[in-house]
């Protein structure tokens, strides 16, 4: 169900880890818009309310080609899914302008090369 390629695994985590309490309110916002659209861990049955909403940018190799897209992913922790990738128009906007600059609004970025293991 993802609409683009998965996110490396190491790459989500290290969001979570430094990323969580500053995205607390935007994690909300982005449950109660998408929540109709968002489909439950097809392995266990988990249900979207109770997944990991981690906020992704697309591989710094998506941007000049102007495919780059901020968003969330949604993430069973245990089974290691990821279901959904909802992006969220105003964070892409505003990262495609910071990057046509060289800028970004964040510290960690990855590659197309990165295993997603
Ligand atoms: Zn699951």
């Amino acid at each position: 169900m993802m609409n683009c390629r998965p996110f490396p695994w190491r790459y989500i985590k290290r969001v979570l880890e430094t990323r969580e309490s500053f995205f607390g309110a935007s994690i909300e916002f982005t449950k109660a818009e998408f929540h109709d659209q968002a489909h439950a861990c097809p392995d266990c049955g988990k249900l979207p309310d109770d997944l990991t909403w981690v906020p992704v940018d697309t591989a710094v190799e998506t941007w000049p080609r102007g495919e780059g897209r901020s968003g969330f992913v949604t993430c069973c922790m245990e089974c290691k899914t990821q279901i959904d990738f909802f992006v969220e128009d105003e964070l892409t906007q505003l990262e495609t302008e910071l990057r046509a600059v060289g800028e970004s609004s964040q510290d960690l970025l990855w590659s197309e090369s990165d295993p997603v293991e």
